[in-house]
């Protein structure tokens, strides 16, 4: 048996699927919601903040914020491979807000790599075994994809 909890944040970021044979590789936005899910065993050290919780969920609101929100929010994340992409984007200059991966930015993707940012943060300072397990990434209301351990 394992308790499971999701927090999750948005961001409002563009992108484009280059090789898309419609309209999605024209350049365009979302607002993307990162959800994280997390596993572990419940506190239950006496007096202790987290006491009957896996994680504080405002914890795991601020790593998100960190490690997600402010990295691609109202930003344009470009596949390095994606030439055309990359040029419109040097175009707005040094002040424009491009996130350049090493993948086509899919949802998919995309909560591949939330996934891999932050499953280096998430850690117990209580031998609660949490560990980030899933992470959601919806791209528009009908929508999501996940990238599961
Ligand atoms: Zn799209």
């Amino acid at each position: 048996m394992t308790t499971s909890i999701r927090r999750y944040i948005e961001t409002d970021t563009g992108h484009r699927v280059p090789n898309h044979k419609s309209k999605c590789r024209h350049m365009h936005g979302h607002r993307y919601r990162f959800e994280a899910e997390i596993e572990g065993d419940v506190v239950n050290i006496s007096g202790v903040s987290e006491e009957g919780m896996l994680m504080d969920f405002s914890d795991i609101s601020e790593l998100l914020t960190i490690h997600i929100h402010d990295v691609i929010d109202h930003a344009f994340v470009v596949y390095e491979g994606d030439e055309l992409g990359r040029a419109a984007c040097e175009v707005m200059g040094d002040s424009h807000r491009t996130v350049i991966v090493p993948f086509i930015p899919t949802a998919e993707n995309l909560a591949k790599w939330a996934f891999d940012t932050l499953a280096p943060h998430i850690r117990s300072a209580y031998g609660n075994r949490l560990q980030l397990v899933a992470m959601h990434c919806r791209e528009t209301p009908k929508s999501l994809a996940t990238w599961r351990i």
